[in-house]
This record gives C-alpha cells, sequence and structure tokens, in this order.
C-alpha cells in the first residue's frame, strides 16, 4: 500500500451493521473532517485531469456533493447535482437504480450539461456500482461525453468498476 493509500485508508472510519446487519459502511466524514487527507484526496482525485479541459464535474447526492465541488473548483469546471426524486425544481430526467441495500430514483436538470460537454462523475464510494451505472446513464441520455469516473473508495469485490468499465467509461479509484 502507498503511504498516499495508507493514509487516506486509515482516515476512513468503518461501522459494523450500518444501514443494515452485515453492512461495513464506510464513513468518510472522518476524512472530511481531517484537513490533510481532505486536501490530499481531492488533489489525488484531480490529477489525472489536469489540463483535459473538463466542462462539469458531476456529484450524486450527497457526498458527491461535497467532493465533487471542490474538484469542480480545483478543475474549474461547473458542477451538476444528481439528486434523489422530487428535490430539484427545474424539468428533470430520471432513471431507477438499485443500492447495495435497496432500489431508488434519481434525477437532474434536463438542461444541466450541453450535448457533447465533458464530465466527470465524482461520488465517495464505489459498490455494486448501480448508482454510478444510472448516473452515467442519466448524462449520456442529455448528451454528455462521460470521460470518467471517480471514487475515494472502491469495494471489488461487488463488481461495481467492472460494470462501469464494460459502459466504456474509464474508472479512477484511490482506495480499496
Ligand atoms: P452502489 O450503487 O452499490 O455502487 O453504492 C454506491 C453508493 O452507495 C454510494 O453513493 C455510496 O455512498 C453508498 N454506499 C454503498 N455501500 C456503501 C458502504 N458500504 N459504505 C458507505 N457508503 C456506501
Amino acid at each position: 500500500m502507498s503511504s498516499i493509500t495508507h493514509e487516506l485508508a486509515s482516515a476512513i472510519r468503518s461501522i459494523n451493521d450500518y444501514p443494515k446487519p452485515g453492512i461495513v459502511f464506510r464513513d468518510i466524514t472522518t476524512l472530511l473532517g481531517n484537513p490533510r487527507a481532505f486536501r490530499r484526496t481531492v488533489d489525488e482525485l484531480v490529477q489525472p485531469y489536469a489540463g483535459l479541459k473538463i466542462d462539469k464535474i458531476a456529484g450524486m447526492e450527497a457526498r458527491g456533493f461535497i467532493l465533487g465541488g471542490a474538484v469542480a473548483h480545483q478543475l474549474s469546471a461547473g458542477f451538476v447535482p444528481i439528486r434523489k426524486k422530487g428535490k430539484l425544481p427545474h424539468d428533470t430526467v430520471r432513471i431507477a437504480y438499485s443500492l447495495e441495500y435497496g432500489v431508488d430514483e434519481m434525477e437532474m436538470h434536463v438542461d444541466a450539461v450541453k450535448p457533447g460537454e465533458k464530465v466527470i462523475l465524482v461520488d465517495d464510494l464505489i459498490a455494486t456500482g448501480g448508482t454510478a451505472v444510472g448516473a452515467v446513464q442519466l448524462l449520456r441520455q442529455i448528451g454528455a461525453d462521460v470521460v470518467s469516473c471517480c471514487f475515494v473508495i472502491d469495494l471489488p469485490d461487488l463488481g461495481g468498476r467492472k460494470k462501469l468499465e464494460a459502459l466504456g467509461v474509464e474508472v479512477r479509484t484511490l482506495v480499496e
């Protein structure tokens, strides 16, 4: 494990049996609250995209907003919120998706991305990939060019990265 991977991994708290028995919840609030770990996380997420002229960062509610907002600022890109249904005020596109622990629907504004704009999707963690696959499909529905997806944490046994790669999307993660 590299020193950065070790530093980030040790800043993440694991909570057993949350939100359901059998789930180990990877809690990044401890990482976000640690100034050095938060900065290093954002720096590591941003570094591969420097100079790529990214138009928008899309982030999933809610932890994707925190990381995605910081990444967007660093890349001088816009930010696009992808939210649970019913939270966005203007016309939306909507998709149903499955989670490691449930089923839900997510939405984004129809005019959040212009056709052909280069978008990177950011979230804290990829597990089964249901959330990220849904988000990529939603972005593609309105014509986005999804160039990459990045996550702080990958749970490789749950296969999410492979599902995204099967859609032809590059995937970058910091910690397994
Ligand atoms: P999935 O759609 O299965 O890839 O799940 C990813 C989404 O659910 C992300 O937005 C995560 O924040 C959340 N999530 C799923 N599993 C966990 C976990 N074990 N710990 C923390 N967050 C999780």
